[in-house]
Formats: C-alpha cells, structure tokens, sequence
C-alpha cells in the first residue's frame, strides 16, 4: 500500500472485517445434477436458494471465494437504481416496458426487505430512505417532476426536497435540493452475502468454491460443464458471472464492460461531525453520471463514499484521490480526513444499461446490473430461478432480448478511458450551466 499521506491504510474492504469471504470445506463433485449456477454471488446464491427449496440438486461454482466478487464490495446502498431516465426508457422500450421496469423496481425493494426479515438475515439492514442532489435548479425542476410522476402512477414514497431543507439530510452545500425517496436504506453487503450463503447452504444446494468454470457444452438435452475440479452433467445452465465474466461465456463476455466501481472509508469521525454531514443517516446519491453515492457506515462512525474508478490494471492511487476529491467537494472540512479503506470491485454495464434475464443457447443469464445489484441481483437471480421451474413468478420486465454485442469488442474494453472521460467533460458543461 502506498506511504502517501492521502492514502487509505488497507486495500481492502472495508466490509471484510467483519465478514471476510472465506472458502467452503471441499466436497466432491457430482456427476450429475439439475441446474448447474456460475457465480455465487447475489445472483446465483439467490437462485440457488429457490431452486434447492424446490427440491432440485443444484451445484454453484465460483472462481473465487463465494462472494468475492461484487457482492461483498459495494456500498450496500439498496437503489434499485435504473441508470436510463424514464424517458429514455420510453424512447427505447415503450411506454409499457418502460413503466413495467419501473413498478419492478418498487416490487424488487420489498422483495429484498421480506427477504432480510422472513428469514431473519442479520445484515445490519436498515430502511433509511436515499436523498439524491440535483446540480443547479433545472436540475432540481426536472426531478421534481419525475418525483411528482413516480408517485402519482406507482404510488412510490418520493418527494423533492427543496435546496433550504437539504440541511436536514445532508451537510453540504454543494447541492441545489434533491429527491428523497423512502424504499431505500442501507445494508451491510458482506453479511447479507454471508447470510444468504447460510440459508443456500442449508436449503441443500452445494456452492463449489475457487472452481472456475472453463467450458459449457450442449450434450442433446443436457449441457457438459467443465471445472476445474472436473465435469458435471446439468440439465440446465444459469450464469450469473456479472462484472466478472470471462472468456469461459464469451458470448456473455463480448456483451457486458466490466468497470471498476471503488469506494472509501473515513477513519471514524467525532459523533458530532457526522451528526452535522449527516443529520438523518440517509443514503445518499448525486444526479451527475461520474457522481458519487454515499452513506454512514452501519455503526455511524464513518461516510463511505464510492464513484467510478477508471483504472485497469493494479490498484494506483489516483482513483482513490478522486474520491477523496469529490468527497471534499461535497463536505470540504473533510479535506483532511484520513482514510481507513480504499478498494475497488467490478460492476457490468451493457448497451442499453437494463439488467437483463435472457436465454441463449437453452442456457439462462441473470446479469448485466449496472452498478445497482444490491436489489437487483437477488430479484433477478431469484426470478430466473422460477423460470427455471416453469413458474409463473420467472416473469419479469427484464426477460426480453439478449444485451446486444459491442462491436469490436472481445473482453479487454480499451475504449473505457475515453467513455469515462466523456462522462467527465458532461458533467463538468453540465455544473457549469448550473453554476450560472
Ligand atoms: C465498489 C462497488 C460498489 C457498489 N455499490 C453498490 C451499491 O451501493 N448498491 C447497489 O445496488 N449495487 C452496488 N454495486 C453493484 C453490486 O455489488 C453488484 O451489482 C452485485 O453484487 C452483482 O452481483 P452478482 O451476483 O451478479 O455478481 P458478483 O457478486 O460480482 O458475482 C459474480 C461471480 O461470478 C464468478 N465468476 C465469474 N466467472 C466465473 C467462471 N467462469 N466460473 C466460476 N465463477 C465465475 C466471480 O468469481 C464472482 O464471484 C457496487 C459494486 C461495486 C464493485
């Protein structure tokens, strides 16, 4: 780890102190099974716990430890978030689709709340509600009025927060008011993993551990999977690889970019300090496309902040000085702040920024969130495994067509610093109209 001041002492994150992901006891593969998962992470642990409750064997296999990807990383925020606006959405999908993905949404949240609760997952949930800042009034008008809609045709708690009451959410200035919407709050993402783990476990499926799949093959009616640790005959394939798709799904691989998505931790912060940053304990976002989400850790001694990281390869320290950065901008007495944690896990984007469950080759995928699996990753892994079963409750907004195929693209996304850069220069044109 680097001697600069302004660096975090540990890589590593801060979640994993209380809830390091750790290997399983091996246990032997089998020769046959029903439904084989790849990726054990929300997503496939998700599905995993379906499908073994209903009775079918199931075998999970991850290349690290289960839940080393993504799902131990994040900040635990529970958005929900659709990245496109409505609009957008209405443009690309229709105005059905669109509002169908919408009111998912509403239904994913509460899913995942019944789920924390019915089976009692001690993951330091807490239903916070999330305030989101607006940059300049335009800003504010046009999500007040996205607000006033959401509410009226979904019946969805969320209301403008005019800029002199954003005190009472957020200590900082920096905003011109904002959205608060309620059926949002907080978890601690390496336990909800290890809880859900716990639940899979003892549901009977079988989580198979730093087991890389390398090869899928169509056998007539069944598919060959190929590990590590061997062969196993499946009667049906669910990926759920995310951010961390490799070559082994190449068609999957040339769909989704992983990005990095890295975050920081304050060391702890006098009581008083994060009384006034903030006052109601929300989680907390930015309307900008390079902005940076944000909460009080579970205990409420530190802020964890997170944003887009756009380094490739090693761990150098400039991403973690742009967080530092952004978090000054917005609470400036925290220019100094010393930093305890600073690590970086990979999200997926694709084309159209929808999380998706979709068919290829008879296999299912349940992936693609966007930077927003906390609640999406559980609902849609928990869907394709109903659909697996032939239920009725496999239907979802996100089951249409296959993301579509990047055009020179085969896994190394060389393109990425000039996308990351053409956020930046929008924001930067777009804080400038604001600021005038
Ligand atoms: C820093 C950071 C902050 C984030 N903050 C938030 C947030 O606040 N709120 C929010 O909603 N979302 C957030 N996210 C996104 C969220 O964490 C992810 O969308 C979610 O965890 C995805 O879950 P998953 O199960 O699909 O994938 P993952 O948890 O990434 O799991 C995929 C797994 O697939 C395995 N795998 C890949 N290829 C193979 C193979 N060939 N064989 C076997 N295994 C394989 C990997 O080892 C990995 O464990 C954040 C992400 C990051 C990185």
């Amino acid at each position: 780890m680097s001697q600069d001041p302004r660096a975090a002492r540990s890589a590593t994150p801060y979640w994993w102190e209380a809830a390091p992901p750790a290997s399983l006891p091996r246990s032997p593969l089998p020769a046959k099974v029903d439904v084989a998962i790849v990726g054990a992470g929300f997503a496939g642990l998700s599905a995993a716990l379906v499908l073994a409750r209903a009775g079918r064997s199931v075998a999970a296999f991850d290349a690290m430890n289960p839940g080393e990807g993504a799902s131990s990383r994040n900040g635990g925020i529970t958005s929900g978030n659709i990245r496109p606006s409505l609009d957008s959405l209405i443009k690309r999908f229709g105005k059905e689709t669109a509002y169908a993905i919408e009111a998912e949404g509403k239904v994913a949240r509460k899913f995942l709340r019944d789920l924390i609760q019915t089976e009692g997952l001690a993951c330091d949930y807490k239903l916070t509600g999330a305030f989101s800042g607006a940059f300049g009034f335009d800003q504010y008008d046009a999500a007040a009025r996205t607000a006033e809609g959401l509410g009226k045709r979904l019946g969805i708690d969320i209301c403008a927060v005019p800029h002199a009451e954003q005190h009472s959410y957020v200590g900082s200035d920096l905003y011109r008011g904002g959205t608060l919407r309620m059926d949002i709050g907080g978890l601690h993402p390496a336990k909800f993993h290890a809880e859900l783990l716990r639940i899979t476990l003892a549901a009977g499926a079988a989580v198979h551990d730093h087991t890389p799949v390398t090869a899928i093959q169509r056998e007539g009616e069944t598919f060959r999977v190929t590990t590590a640790a061997g062969t196993v005959q499946a009667r049906q394939v669910l990926v759920c690889t995310n951010g961390y798709t490799d070559k082994a799904l190449a068609y999957l691989q040339r769909r989704l970019v992983p990005v990095r998505s890295r975050m920081i931790a304050t060391e702890e912060l006098p009581p008083e300090v994060m009384a006034r940053l903030m006052p109601k304990g929300v989680m907390l976002s930015e309307k900008r496309q390079m902005g940076f989400y944000y909460r009080p850790s579970p205990d409420g001694r530190r802020i964890l902040l997170g944003g887009r990281d756009s380094s490739r390869q090693g761990d150098p320290l400039k991403p973690t000085l742009r967080l530092r950065a952004g978090l000054a901008e917005i609470f400036p007495e925290l220019e100094n702040v010393k930093l305890s944690h600073s690590w970086f896990g990979n999200v997926a984007m694709h084309r159209d920024m929808v999380p998706r469950l979709f068919e290829h080759d008879g296999m299912l995928f349940a992936t693609g969130f966007c930077g927003s699996g906390v609640v999406w990753a559980p609902w849609v892994g928990s869907r394709a495994a109903h659909r697996l079963l032939g239920a009725e409750a496999g239907k979802s907004a996100f089951a249409f067509r296959p993301p579509a195929a990047i055009p020179l693209y085969r896994g190394d996304p060389w393109f990425l610093p000039a996308v990351l850069k053409g956020f930046t220069l929008q924001d930067q044109f777009a804080m400038r109209r604001a600021r005038r």
